[in-house]
């Protein structure tokens, strides 16, 4: 099996780039991000919760003093933190039945974390945990997150199945008026919105979809009472069925090759292959276990966080298929880049480093795949990071087995139509029972943004419309004329692959200004119009173009589907720059949070400088 890189001469780089325009060209639709459908909006039975019965509860109209919306791991951190920081009164919101938000939701056989669960699952020496294995299951990680929220008592008061509808800022009494689906009618001091960043299921708008009477469902809301089995047992029900899956990302990946094992036949509908790198999985080794001090999991985190960000480290702790190509990551995600080099040296350096890579993982689909028709279809011809990269050990190996089908949908832009018995491609039908959506979700869709939990701030104002040009925030956090409302997410700050990570640095910053609002007796946390017009702008000046780049992907919800190019609106210089001048302003007066990127980027760090008091804490008398 190719283990290393398999570089590439300049002639052959050439052709792989018009191979890659050519594969780009027979993907993109006219329709770009309008082919798909919320699953909610058009098709409630896609969307429904399948894992709890909804139960029946009196409208609260009380008052809470922190309102945390999203129970996944991002709310639960801030619970946490906060709890730690001694609140008393917090309130847990969700739509789902219980805390773990994509945990919660995404129970689909095969289903565990892409990076290490060491690194991933937060506070496991705060609650005593150890994962079982190096990428532990959704089982395991959703109960870690039930763990968090027993350790740190946030079920005392929680709302599940229940979502928001409106936050209303009342300026007699400084605080949030919430009303919710629920009829609740409650009023909180401070609001925290962490309603994750890939969560509304979508459907393909394939023609016919509502005619189909065959079961159908999306690998979000799996229906183990059709399946039978349960994430870690066969699907029994299905060993007389027929099942088409339609999707091959990173769920596609994960599920298929359970279907596999357990589906009569599985027609795998594939309209663009992913990147299929080795995994490694294995048990958690004791003595790695008993070998470990106190501090470890911060270390580790930060250590993989530092290789990604492409800062220095004294030591390499994680080897995986991440911390393999940072500079390959540097393409989509911020960090650090070697300015060494000019920019224009460093793109062909880096795309030489690319398509070495891509050939190393081609290679690999030829030396599992028996059939070389197959093997030629499973080849993913793109940049590496125009997609989530994937990792699996057993996906490729589920297209040797008799009773596995991939039908490519490229030539088509996926499947053309649906009818009541059958998916057609072209001019094929496909005969099946039941077809399941691995058809992924809405990029970056919090009920903020989508409008379908309105704001309305001071004045009257509504956030969507203090935002018409765009997000406006201090450091991705707080908005100007919206007090004490904290968004927890990926606007206008900074990224990484883990971001478990990266949201419990957001958690931990934002525990600590309510904390210090609190101590200081502040009547409202608010930033300066001139600190968030300056945190923009600084935003923007470190800002990588990224759009060539994008333009030149395969269609997929990190490009618009090829619609248009997204520029990175991200804090450029990458997380850890980003969580240590978060760091560094706590540890002062919480007034000097400017940041200007002056000259060179080497100097990036030491020209963190503060010039106004952008965020007013006002006193409450
Ligand atoms: P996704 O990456 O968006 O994949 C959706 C799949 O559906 C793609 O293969 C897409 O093809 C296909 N598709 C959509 N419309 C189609 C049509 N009309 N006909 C045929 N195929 C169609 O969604 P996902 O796999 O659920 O992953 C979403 C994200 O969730 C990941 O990127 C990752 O961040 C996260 N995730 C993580 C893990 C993990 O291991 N921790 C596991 C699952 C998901 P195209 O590519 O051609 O559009």
């Amino acid at each position: 099996m190719p283990q290393s890189d398999l570089p590439v001469t300049p002639e052959e780089l050439a052709t792989l780039r018009e191979k890659y325009r050519h594969e780009r060209d027979r993907r993109i639709r006219p329709d770009g991000a309008r082919q798909y459908r919320r699953a909610a909006g058009d098709f409630g039975y896609y969307a429904k919760d399948p894992y709890s019965e909804r139960a029946e509860r009196a409208p609260r109209q009380d008052r809470v003093d922190v309102l945390i919306i999203g129970a996944g791991f991002g709310g639960l951190l801030a619970g946490a933190f906060l709890r730690d920081a001694g609140s008393a009164s917090i309130r847990l919101m969700d739509e789902a039945g219980d805390v773990g938000g994509t945990w919660y939701f995404n129970r689909y056989p095969g289903v565990r974390c892409d990076i290490e669960s060491y690194l991933y699952m937060p506070l496991l020496e705060e609650t005593g945990a150890m994962p079982s294995e190096r990428y532990a299951t959704g089982e395991e990680i959703r109960q870690h997150a039930v763990r968090i929220a027993k350790h740190y008592d946030l079920y005392r008061d929680t709302l599940f199945q229940t979502r928001a509808t409106s936050l209303t800022w009342d300026e007699e009494s400084n605080e949030w008026q919430v009303t919710t689906d629920r009829g609740d009618d409650f009023r909180a001091r401070y609001v925290v919105t962490s309603s994750g960043t890939l969560s509304q299921p979508k459907l393909p708008g394939i023609t016919g979809i509502e005619t189909f009477q065959g079961h159908t469902f999306h690998t979000s809301r799996w229906d183990y009472g059709y399946t039978g089995g349960s994430p870690s047992d066969p699907l029994d029900n299905l060993a007389d069925k027929r099942v088409a899956v339609v999707g091959t990302g990173a769920t596609g990946l994960q599920v298929i090759p359970e279907l596999a094992k357990s589906a009569k036949e599985l027609i795998v509908l594939q309209r663009t292959p992913s990147t299929v790198d080795i995994r490694d999985n294995r048990p958690t080794d004791p003595e790695w276990v008993a070998s470990l001090s106190p501090g470890w999991q911060q270390r580790r985190m930060d250590n993989f966080l530092h290789v990604l960000a492409g800062e220095p480290v004294d030591e390499l702790l994680v080897t995986d298929g991440w911390t393999r190509t940072p500079a390959l990551q540097r393409h989509i995600l911020s960090g650090s880049v070697d300015d060494s080099v000019s920019e224009e040296e460093r793109e062909v350096r880096d795309e030489f480093a690319d398509a070495a890579a891509m050939n190393r993982i081609r290679a690999r689909i030829s030396e599992i795949v028996s059939d070389p028709i197959t093997a030629e279809a499973l080849k993913p011809w793109f940049r590496y990071m125009c997609k989530r990269p994937g990792f699996s050990d057993t996906y490729l190996q589920a297209f040797n087995r008799p009773n596995v089908t991939l039908v490519d949908t490229a030539d088509f832009h996926g499947i053309t139509a649906m009818t009541e018995t059958a998916v057609v491609v072209g001019d094929d039908e496909y005969e099946v029972d039941c077809v399941i959506m691995a058809t992924g979700f809405e990029a970056g869709v919090s009920g903020v943004i989508s409008g379908t939990l309105p704001v309305i701030g001071r004045a009257g104002v509504p956030l969507l419309h203090a935002w018409g040009q765009g997000p406006r925030t201090l450091h991705g956090f707080y908005t100007h004329g919206f007090p004490n409302l904290f968004q927890l997410g990926a606007i206008q700050n900074a990224n990484s692959v883990n971001f478990v990570h990266i949201l419990q640095e957001q958690a931990q910053h934002v525990a600590a200004v309510i904390s210090r609002a609190e101590s200081v007796g502040a009547l409202r946390v608010e930033p300066s119009a001139e600190a968030e017009r300056q945190w923009i702008e600084t935003v923007h000046a470190t800002a990588r173009d990224v759009s060539a780049f994008q333009a030149e992907c395969t269609p997929g919800y990190y490009n618009a589907e090829g619609s248009q190019a997204i520029t990175g609106f991200t804090f450029s210089p990458g997380p850890v720059v980003f969580h240590r001048m978060l760091r560094e302003w706590r540890d002062g007066d919480m007034r000097d949070v400017l940041v200007r990127k002056e000259g060179d980027i080497r100097q990036r760090e030491s020209s963190l400088i503060g010039a106004v008091s952008p965020l007013r804490i006002s006193r409450r008398v």
